[in-house]
């Protein structure tokens, strides 16, 4: 379903992003922004504007909400992780014929040192020929995935305290970014660290890590993204996204 001119009026933002709240804050005062949250997070950054938290309840629960709240156009300004909630997305304007957007980061610029795989249980099983004390940025929500790993050591960092089971030997930081390269660098040395787990998430808010890997000669094993629904108009930055939003019919 093509955009059309002269801009929308209701826009739904799926957000959890630095990406989605710069978006509603570009879109304030032109159309009316409700950013949705999954509710993952126990103090997250809020964008201005209104916002909803918690899940719709599957496709059904989207576009049962998508027609009750008169939304014009949909941007999916999720993680590039969340793979659920952009099929879902993608369900939901296809039923509706609301049209949806995707705003995705590009990742990062591949280094050819890297090893690229494309799960995090790829990721694991390659870790005990590569070293011995693993820095994890993979989030919270997965760390199940290293948990059978007992004779290897792990730093994992995420912004609220890990769920559900862990590595027998893990040391959690909690933090959120943006993150510096000394202090990513100091943060490896003092932990030991001998190889660095990431999702290509892109973004500078969190490329500090790759570039102290680098400089400390850390292997980098890197979980690539997984595919978008293809079929609809795509952005990579926010700005993009609102001229899309305002672009004039030809
Ligand atoms: P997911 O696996 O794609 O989604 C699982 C379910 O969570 C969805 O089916 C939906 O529930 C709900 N959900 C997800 N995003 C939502 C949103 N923006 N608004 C309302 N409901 C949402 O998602 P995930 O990987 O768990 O990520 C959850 C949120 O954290 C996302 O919004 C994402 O942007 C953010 N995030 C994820 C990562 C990551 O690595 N995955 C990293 C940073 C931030 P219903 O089916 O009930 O609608």
């Amino acid at each position: 379903m093509p955009l059309s001119g002269p801009g929308p009026r209701r826009v739904l933002v799926l957000g959890g992003t630095s990406d989605a709240r710069r978006l509603a804050t570009l879109l304030e005062g032109r159309a009316h922004v409700t950013s949705s949250l999954a509710g993952r997070v126990r103090a997250p950054v809020l964008p201005p504007g209104e916002v909803r938290i918690g899940g719709f309840g599957g496709i059904d629960g989207l576009v049962a909400y998508l027609r009750s709240s008169g939304t014009d156009v949909v941007v999916d300004a999720t993680h590039p992780f969340a793979a659920r909630m952009s099929a879902h997305a993608a369900a939901a304007s296809r039923a509706t014929g609301i049209p949806l957007v995707q705003l995705r980061r590009p990742g990062w610029e591949p280094d050819p040192s890297w090893t690229v795989l494309p799960s995090l249980v790829a990721a694991a099983a390659v870790l005990p020929g590569i070293g011995r004390r693993i820095f994890l940025t993979t989030g919270r929500q997965e760390l199940a995935v290293f948990a059978g790993l007992d004779d290897l050591w792990f730093l994992a960092r995420s912004v609220d305290p890990p769920a559900g089971p862990v590595p027998r030997h893990l040391h959690t930081i909690l933090d959120r970014g943006p993150f510096t390269v000394a202090g990513e660098t100091a943060l490896m040395r003092e932990h030991g660290i001998d190889v660095l787990v990431t999702k290509d998430s892109g973004g500078d808010m969190t490329a500090a890590k790759l570039d102290a890997a680098r400089e400390l000669d850390i292997p980098v094993v890197i979980v690539a993204r997984p595919p978008l629904p293809p079929g609809f108009s795509q952005v990579t930055t926010a700005e993009d996204g609102v001229a899309l939003l305002f672009a004039q019919p030809e």
